[in-house]
Parts: structure tokens; C-alpha cells; sequence
């Protein structure tokens, strides 16, 4: 059910019904396109508490958010990912609760990410051959990663999907793989076009690819592209009467790709970012420190929306503040 009235409508009529909010910027894994020398810093950061995370998702569904993704850096790194999870999904108004994931912690935690109110998960595979996935990611966990897809999958979550950045002369081979493993399994993969940040131009060079690939072998092999739902993300998804799981495709390098957004974004530090790859940041979490300051909150999020620009700008090479995705939450 889709709560009414939306009151985070911008000047392009677009409704943002979908918060994505980092948890972390830490990362365990370095993979080759995000943060190919991991996770640096150098000072302790400071990211959002589980007080300001409850205002925060408080101020947002009252006006008229109902789906949270909690993303990263690595989510499930913070050790109180649970307690998160659980009054994230217990604010009034969240409809849905979602996680992107590098799925190191999923085997072992799936069930009680559940029980705490967590309902649907992206787990990024960006190759279902061991070796290539120890070369992109720096780990040798795919086995415990296709476990913990299996596990979710028995535990009973909403919407388990599989996240795979399209990358040239890695997986681009491949597409097959991940057309068997959705033939018995109810699982969405959904290809992602690579995007250049701040910092992986070279690779963004040698390795993008456009989704058009995918979509050319879907369609030879008689998939069928979905009638968009109204207030859909920017995925166009796929389905095939052979197969239980389903395909998307996300281009953000296409035409119109921005019409469909209906996402606005908070860093783990508490900035909101009208677009991943805008180039301004907006801190709120100067009013994110006593229950009170709640109208003053969302007075200052209305306001912004009226900045948010009818498109990135990626195909002209600009890619704003953001040096890699685990930096704003991919
Ligand atoms: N660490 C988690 C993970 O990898 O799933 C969550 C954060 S990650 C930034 C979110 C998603 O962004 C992942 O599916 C990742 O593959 C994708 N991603 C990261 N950098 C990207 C890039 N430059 N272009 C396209 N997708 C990217
Ligand atoms: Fe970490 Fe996700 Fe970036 Fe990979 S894509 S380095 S798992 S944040």
C-alpha cells in the first residue's frame, strides 16, 4: 500500500516515496571498481546514531516516505546492524525495509535480520566463478555468499535480488550463469551499468559496458520486458515463463533514466544528497539532535527539493561529490 499524501514531490513532478540511507562507509571488501584499495581513513568517523537515525526516519515518513533501503559501505558491519534494522522497521509509515549487501555476514545472519524486521535484500555477485570473484572483490567468499542467498530464500524474505555491475571482459561472458541461476530460483538479478565516480576513471574506461548487451540476449531468448508500474524505480525488469526468477536492468547512462527516480539519499554522516552524483551535499544532522527540531527538519528537506536537478550529468563525465559509491551508499 502506497501511503498518501507525498509531500516530497520536486519541480519535475517526480515523488521520492524511497529513502536510501547509509549506515557506514566502512567496507571489508575492495572491489576493483569502489574501493580497489579498501576501506581508508584517517580519523574515527562519526556516523549516524541510533537516536538520529530514528528522528531521521521518523521526519521522512511523516512526509510520506514508506520504503528504506539501509546501505553503505557495508551495512552489516555496524555491530548494532540489528537494533538499526529493528527500529528502522518499527517506525509508523515504513512499508517496506530493504539492505544492500556484500552478503559476507548473510548465511549466518539472515534469520535474525529477519526476525528483527528486515523484509528484502540486494546481495551484490559480480561473478558466479570463484576465482573471478576473489580477483574483483580481494575475498574468496562466493561460496558463502550463494549460501547466504540460499539461506535468505528459505527463511522466507519478501524480495531476495542479486546485484551485478555489467563489466567488460569479466562478466559480460557470463550473462548465461545468471540466466541458469534464476531458472529454479525466485531471485531478481539485476545487471548494473558501471558508473564513473571521482575515482575509477581508468577502470570505468576499460571495463563499461551498456546494459543494451543484456537486453539484446534477453529479448533473442524470449524475455519479456515488464509494463512499468507507475512511481517504479529506474530498473526495467524482465520476466520469462520458463524461469521462476526475473531479470532488471539498470542504465543509468540511458536516455530518460532520470524520470524514474524516486529516491532521495542521506549519507552515514547525515547529509542529504538529492542525487548520487550531485555536487551538493546538505547536512542535517545539526537537526537531527532532539525530537523537537523534527518541523525545522523537514522544512529544510522540502526546501531543497526545489534544487533537485531533472538529471545527473554522468554522460558528460560529471560525477559531483562523490569519489566512490561506498562513500555516498550505493
Ligand atoms: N557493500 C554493499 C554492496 O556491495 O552490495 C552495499 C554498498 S555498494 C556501494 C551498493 C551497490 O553499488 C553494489 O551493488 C555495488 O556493486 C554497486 N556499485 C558500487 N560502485 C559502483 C559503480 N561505480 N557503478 C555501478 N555500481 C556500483
Ligand atoms: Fe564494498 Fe560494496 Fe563497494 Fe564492494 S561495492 S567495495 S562491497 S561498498
Amino acid at each position: 500500500m502506497i501511503p498518501e499524501p507525498i509531500e516530497l514531490v520536486d519541480n519535475y513532478d517526480r515523488a521520492f516515496p524511497y529513502l536510501r540511507l547509509s549506515i557506514t562507509d566502512i567496507c571489508n571488501f575492495r572491489c576493483e571498481y569502489c574501493l580497489p584499495d579498501g576501506y581508508q581513513c584517517s580519523s574515527k568517523p562519526k556516523f549516524l546514531t541510533l537516536a538520529e537515525i530514528q528522528r531521521l526516519v521518523t521526519a521522512f515518513t511523516e512526509l510520506g516516505v514508506w520504503k528504506i533501503r539501509l546501505t553503505g559501505g557495508e551495512p552489516s558491519v555496524r555491530k548494532d546492524f540489528s537494533e538499526i534494522i529493528d527500529l528502522v522497521s518499527q517506525t509508523p509509515g515504513v512499508e517496506t525495509m530493504a539492505f544492500t549487501t556484500n552478503g559476507y555476514r548473510l548465511k549466518e545472519n539472515a534469520q535474525s535480520w529477519h526476525d528483527a524486521g528486515m523484509k528484502s535484500l540486494n546481495v551484490s555477485i559480480d561473478s558466479l566463478d570463484r576465482t573471478m570473484f576473489n580477483k574483483i572483490t580481494g575475498h574468496d567468499r562466493l561460496d558463502d555468499v550463494l549460501a547466504g542467498v540460499e539461506k535468505s530464500l528459505a527463511v522466507g524474505y519478501d524480495s531476495v535480488k542479486v546485484n551485478v555491475v555489467l563489466l567488460k571482459g569479466i562478466n559480460d561472458f557470463a550473462i548465461g550463469d545468471y540466466l541458469d541461476y534464476v531458472k529454479e530460483r525466485p531471485v531478481t538479478v539485476r545487471f548494473i551499468e558501471l558508473m564513473q565516480t571521482g575515482d575509477n576513471l581508468n577502470y570505468f574506461k576499460k571495463r563499461h559496458l551498456s546494459a543494451e548487451v543484456v537486453r539484446t540476449q534477453l529479448l533473442e531468448q524470449g524475455w519479456i520486458e515488464n509494463i512499468r508500474v507507475n512511481g517504479a524505480g529506474p530498473a526495467v525488469n524482465f520476466s520469462h515463463p520458463d524461469y521462476k526468477g526475473a531479470i532488471g536492468l539498470i542504465a543509468p547512462y540511458s536516455k530518460d533514466f532520470c524520470l524514474g527516480c524516486n529516491r532521495l539519499r542521506i549519507t552515514a554522516t547525515g547529509d542529504l544528497r538529492l542525487c548520487l552524483f550531485g555536487d551538493v551535499g546538505i547536512p542535517l544532522r545539526d537537526l537531527l539532535q532532539s525530537d523537537d527540531q523534527k518541523q525545522a527538519l523537514q522544512a529544510r528537506v522540502m526546501k531543497q527539493l526545489d534544487y533537485k536537478k531533472s538529471s545527473h550529468f554522468l554522460a558528460q563525465g560529471e560525477t559531483g561529490l562523490i569519489p566512490n559509491l561506498s562513500s555516498t551508499g550505493g
